[in-house]
């Protein structure tokens, strides 16, 4: 999963003369059917500038045939989107697999480029779930529908585990004001733990699990900007696997994303009604996408429309039309027009929203987009 520490890491990587190969390629399966990724990936191979320094395609040769066989080898893995950096003199390789559209590019450099994956960080919303108790912590990270673990922390020293600890004689009240001593001390390690970690990956949503009685106490702790980044809580157990802490989490974060789709929505349908920037319904969008003005596209989940394309220059309508009306190539007719829709807002440099459960916006077409201009 993408954390921006780790980018920034890459980023900071520096070659002894050599290059960075950097891919970027969709490989959306619904739009490449025939596995056209493949030829994209060639063509721009071929087009790789030469630039001052002639030897380059000699200390590039090892990443593109790395690169060229991978793409080749593992289309099982394949998301929508795929990212490598690679560089073979400093024995790197770094391969994401993303489930959102990526601009084709490929970038030879002496330093990696990370800047996609930066804009992925900042334009598609990430949560920390933080799970705890009184001995432990686990600190999750979620983002494009996927959660992991990002590490755990353990209280240093609890009395009164071992029966034979010095604790166990002392007397309840004591001993009970000793744990609690204890527990104060962990928290409060986790406290600063969590606050580090929402800096550092400039995390802006976070949810909270553990026991009830646990959570109390967190939040009564919780700096007030970190409480202030607090959307839910959940109850589990501490030892729950991944998967049943995704499934606790997923209904928090969606009540949370609805409220902020439904203004969203509300905001697009109410400015294309008064003919400001915004448009709704595929055949104004795809008119304002054609023109390079769409800033965001905003789509229903699992939209589906069928339409034409030019072959040629990737026009895209829904009117039957015999050639191209910009380029006069040939046109196919496509049953995936939404994906190509936001496979091209993604090449225009627009962002791309998909919202999961709107009636408005499906009785409005199920499509639209906030315009440049
Ligand atoms: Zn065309």
């Amino acid at each position: 999963m993408l954390n921006r520490k780790e980018l920034e890491d890459i980023a900071a990587i520096r070659t002894n003369g050599g290059y960075f190969v950097s891919l970027y390629l969709n490989v959306n399966p619904v739009t490449n059917t025939k596995g056209d990724y493949l030829i994209h990936l060639k063509n721009m191979i071929k087009d790789i500038p030469e630039g001052d320094d002639k030897k380059i395609f000699k200390k590039i040769k090892g990443d593109i045939e790395k690169v060229e066989s991978f793409v080749i080898g593992n289309k099982r893995k394949f998301k929508k989107g795929l990212a490598i950096i690679s560089s073979s003199e400093k024995s790197f390789w770094k391969e994401y697999h993303l489930s959102v559209s990526l601009k084709n590019a490929i970038i030879v450099d002496r330093t990696p480029y990370i800047e996609p994956l930066l804009d992925i960080l900042d334009n598609y919303q990430r949560y920390a779930v933080l799970l705890v108790d009184k001995e432990s912590a686990r600190l999750f990270l979620m983002h494009l529908g996927e959660i992991e673990e990002y590490g755990e922390i353990h209280a240093s020293d609890i009395p009164g585990r071992h029966k034979k600890g010095g604790w166990f004689a002392l007397s309840q009240n004591h001993y009970e004001r000793h744990i609690d001593y204890h527990v104060g001390l962990h928290l409060k390690d986790v406290m600063k733990k969590l606050e580090s970690f929402l800096t550092s990956e400039r995390i802006e949503r976070m949810i909270l699990g553990g026991s009830e009685e646990t959570v109390v106490r967190v939040r009564e702790m919780l700096p007030r900007p970190i409480d202030q980044k607090v959307m839910g809580i959940f109850h589990t157990e501490m030892f729950a696997n991944n998967n049943e802490i995704f499934e606790k989490v997923k209904p928090v974060i969606a009540e949370f994303e609805n409220k902020r789709q439904r203004i969203t929505v509300s905001d697009m349908l109410t400015m294309a009604n008064k003919g400001e920037n915004a448009v709704i319904g595929i055949e104004d969008t795809l008119n304002a996408l054609q023109e390079g003005r769409v800033m965001r596209l905003v789509f229903v989940k699992d939209l589906k429309d069928s339409g034409y394309v030019c072959g040629n220059c990737g026009y895209l309508t829904k009117q039957k039309v015999s050639d191209c009306p910009y380029c006069k190539g040939d046109i196919d007719q496509v049953p995936y027009l939404v994906d190509l829709a936001a496979q091209k807002a993604v090449e225009n440099g627009a962002q791309v929203e998909i919202i999961y459960d709107n009636k408005e916006l499906l009785n409005a077409g199920g499509i639209g987009a906030f315009l440049r201009f």
